[in-house]
């Protein structure tokens, strides 16, 4: 049998009961390491994370805590090489896939860090000024904002087990609040071995960070009111988690990033470069991390005219992308993460195609290196719907893989009503052109999408090569989407820290106001 992961909980090493749960090479089928969570004293590891972990942190200044996260980021740094090694068997994703989970995480502890340091020596803030509430000025109402004196509990998807931690774990250490992550099973061996080394480290105090890997059993049972619950996964397993009687009786304050029909769009009367740049993205966000990714696109969307030599031109990239076994050299696109999500996206695509033709068949093409009875590596698929209006599957159904769906649009009304009924996304990205009047209708098209959306990314020629990509996930904006998407928010900058601070407002005497000694939280 493989070796059995510990568990780090009320600041000691702890492998859980049974055989557990074993994780697999999704490439080669084999045994890497077993998780298990059974047996733990989880009453124990709340309440350590809580009144340890919390006042040891709380006891720092932001500025302190913000020196600890950018001695994190340089020791995660260092053992780069390591992580790639586990991602690789244990994900099956490309060197330049992982560089996008485990340098995507690094980077974000580095941003927190470099935001944090601005706070200097604050351990509360303030939000907004101080607002007379009396004839003569001097009864005063301020807000403030300090840490909440709970445990931030993290859950999280399999497709991002470092980034996932780190874009979470870093506004909430910065807060002052400990963390527990429970990182999802299938890949949960990196973001163990990470907190594995910031624990040897030394860098944070006792009880900050603890990691639960394998099953949630009992987990939210735990949750107390000052605590704050963060999930990223599905929109089914999300619903779950809202309506958890803890949850529900404690008003525990939750996030949800879940999934999301995420769109492009191509803007009528676009450039030859920008509908170039339109057919780039959409490759790229087929084939980074196989589509595992929640901000991906699934639905493109081009005028009527051009929806066939489009639809070519994709194909054609397509076609020219090998998938297989990222440890052979001519490989571009890895593995899905389990034959799991292997079978799940196949029978997504069957699903898909009752409504679509499908122009570009993954599951027809050669995988290099890679055992199609075995392996979890899948090609991408592109479809096209000719009829988006009379088709629901195609707004509603995320296929969580190298999956999209071309669709026509008439005008761009009816491709924003379209956009729309993906009822609430991550993000949506436009393609055209800033010359003359066409920057004024990519703004206009920008703020009808926002109402829609956490992020609108807007492509043209004169950003081809500076623009971030529409689905990489940076701290300077916010992630998240309203409705389908899971109504959460996170990063943004320092905005991200409001999830795990307290609003209070301190009504007094101007001069008990001015003694507050907050700093003003500047986003
Ligand atoms: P999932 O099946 O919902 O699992 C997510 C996490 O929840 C895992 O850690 C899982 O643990 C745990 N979990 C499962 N059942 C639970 C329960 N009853 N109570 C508490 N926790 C429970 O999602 P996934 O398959 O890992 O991730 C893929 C989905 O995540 C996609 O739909 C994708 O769009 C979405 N996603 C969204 C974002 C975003 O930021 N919006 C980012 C990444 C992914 P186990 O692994 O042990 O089952």
């Amino acid at each position: 049998m493989t070796e059995l992961l510990p568990n780090f909980v009320h600041g000691a090493w702890v492998t859980g009961t049974g055989a557990g749960t074993p994780l697999v090479d999704p490439v080669t089928g084999a045994e890497l390491v077993r998780v298990s969570s059974a047996g733990l004293d989880l009453p124990r590891a709340f309440a350590f994370a809580r009144e340890q972990g919390g006042a040891a942190l709380r006891a720092m200044t932001f500025g302190q805590r913000a020196e600890r996260l950018a001695a994190i980021a340089k020791l995660l740094q260092s053992h780069r090489e390591a992580y790639g090694a586990i991602a690789l068997a244990d994900s099956g994703t490309t060197a330049a896939d992982t560089a996008v989970d485990v340098d995507g995480g690094i980077y974000t502890l580095g941003q927190y860090a470099r935001w944090g340091a601005k706070l200097g020596d604050a351990k509360a803030l303030l939000d907004g000024g101080a607002t007379p509430m009396s004839k003569d000025g001097v009864f005063q109402s301020q807000h403030l904002l300090v840490p909440t004196r709970g445990v931030a509990l993290f859950i999280n998807a399999f497709n991002f087990p470092s980034w996932g931690l780190w874009e979470k774990a870093a506004p909430a250490l910065l807060a002052g609040v400990p963390v527990i992550v429970k990182p999802a099973t299938a890949t949960a061996w990196l973001t163990q071995r990470m907190v594995a080394d910031v624990v040897a480290s030394g860098l944070l105090p006792e009880g900050a960070l603890s990691v639960i890997c394998g099953s949630s059993a009992g987990l939210l049972d735990q949750l107390q009111p000052f605590d704050v619950l963060s999930f990223t996964g599905s929109a089914q397993t999300a619903e779950l988690i809202r309506s958890h009687p803890a949850v529900v009786r404690h008003s525990v304050r939750v996030n949800i990033e879940a999934d999301s029909l995420n769109s492009a769009l191509l803007m009528p009367g676009a450039s030859d470069e920008a509908q170039a740049l339109f057919v780039r993205e959409v490759v790229r966000e087929m084939t980074v991390k196989s589509g595992q990714k929640c901000t991906a696109i699934r639905r493109a969307l081009v005028p009527q005219d051009r929806y066939e030599s489009i639809g070519a031109a994709i194909a054609a990239k397509l076609a020219g992308i090998t998938t297989g076994d990222p440890r052979d050299a001519s490989v571009r696109m890895g593995a899905l993460v389990s034959r799991e999500q292997f079978d799940a996206v196949q029978a997504g695509i069957v699903e898909l195609a009752t409504q679509a033709r499908v122009l570009f068949d993954g599951r027809r093409q050669p995988l290099v290196g890679a055992d199609p009875a075995v392996s979890a590596c899948l090609a991408p698929t592109l479809l096209a719907c000719d009829d988006p209006d009379g088709s629901d599957l195609v707004h509603r159904v995320e296929v969580f893989g190298p999956v999209a769906t071309l669709m026509p649009y008439r005008d761009l009304a009816h491709a924003q009503a379209l956009i729309a009924r993906g009822e609430g996304s991550l993000v949506c990205s436009l393609y055209g052109d800033t010359d003359g009047e066409h920057a004024s209708a990519l703004a206009a098209c920008a703020t009808e999408l926002a109402a829609c959306h956490g992020r609108v990314h807007i492509v043209s020629p004169s950003v081809a090569t500076t623009q971030t990509g529409h689905g990489n996930v940076m701290p300077q904006s916010l992630h998240g989407g309203p409705g389908r998407a899971g109504g959460g928010e996170e990063l943004g900058g320092l905005r991200a820290l409001g999830f795990y601070l307290r609003r209070a407002a301190v009504q007094a005497d101007g001069a008990v106001i001015q003694s507050l000694g907050a700093l003003p939280l500047t986003v």
